[in-house]
């Protein structure tokens, strides 16, 4: 369960990108956070595993409130798996089992057991047989696959995805949240943000809008969109 608590976030150069915001989001819950350009998501997520620490307000994970220390954020950093949106922010790596392996080795698992991780995330999102290519040749669809991998790897409990589905063709879309749908009925907290009002509508049993950094509305796609 995650926990934001009067969020208030402003950029070193005085931007503020979050005001006050309260929000709850329960174990193995799909939720979306919408809201245009500049209005927040992105922030928000940032602070969910503790890449941005809130100027006031806080975050609690599970009961515990993040509290910044080193030995904390690698252990909320396995727990939270974030998705950026460019998936050229999170693949460096010469191969794609490289890339993949990166955050179970840096767990300090032992070399099979990263192995394992390996195979089974790249089968889990329909790229075995990847392993060798390099990340950069990838498609987009296919990038993103890795990257969700990457982070499969490490076992998280709650996966944050900043618009996994933008800059896909729709059929792609579709193959992408599929499988967030099935690591969802797997247990696994899902978060996105998204512009799609079907995927939206398809995947989201919450959304939650932002606007100019201030939570304005949260429902079901029903009541946030209207019936149709
Ligand atoms: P969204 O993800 O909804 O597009 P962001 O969280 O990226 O919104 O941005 C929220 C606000 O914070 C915007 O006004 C944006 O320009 C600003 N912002 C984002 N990143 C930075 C940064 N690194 N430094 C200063 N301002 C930023
Ligand atoms: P998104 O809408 O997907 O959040 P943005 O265009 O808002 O993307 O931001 C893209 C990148 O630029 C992010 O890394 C964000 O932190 C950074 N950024 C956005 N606004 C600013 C800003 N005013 N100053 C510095 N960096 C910014």
């Amino acid at each position: 369960m995650i926990q934001v608590k009067n969020l208030t976030y402003t950029y070193p150069d005085g931007t503020t990108a979050l005001r006050n915001i309260n929000m709850e989001i329960g174990r193995g819950e799909r939720v979306a956070v919408i809201g245009p350009n500049g209005a927040g998501k992105s922030t928000l997520f940032l602070h969910l595993n503790g890449i941005l620490r809130p100027s006031a307000g806080e975050i609690i994970i599970d009961g515990e409130k993040i509290n910044y220390s080193k030995s904390e954020l690698i252990r909320i950093r396995q727990k939270v798996g974030i998705v950026f949106q460019n998936p050229d922010d999170q693949l460096f790596s010469p191969t794609v089992r490289d890339d993949v392996a990166f955050g179970p080795m840096n767990l300090g698992l032992s070399e099979d057991e990263v192995e394992e991780r390996v195979r089974e995330s790249l089968e889990r999102v329909g790229m075995s047989g990847y392993e060798e290519r390099a990340p950069h040749h990838l498609s987009g669809g296919e990038k993103k696959r890795v990257a969700i991998a990457g982070i499969l790897a490490m076992k998280p409990e709650i996966m944050v995805l900043d618009e996994p589905t933008t800059g896909l063709d729709p059929e792609t879309a579709d193959e992408i949240i599929e499988i967030l749908l099935e690591l969802s009925s797997e247990g696994i907290t899902v978060i996105i943000s998204s512009h799609d009002v079907e995927i939206l509508s398809q995947f989201a049993e919450r959304i939650f809008v932002l606007n100019s950094g201030e939570l304005i509305a949260e429902g079901t796609a029903g009541e946030i969109f209207g019936e149709p």
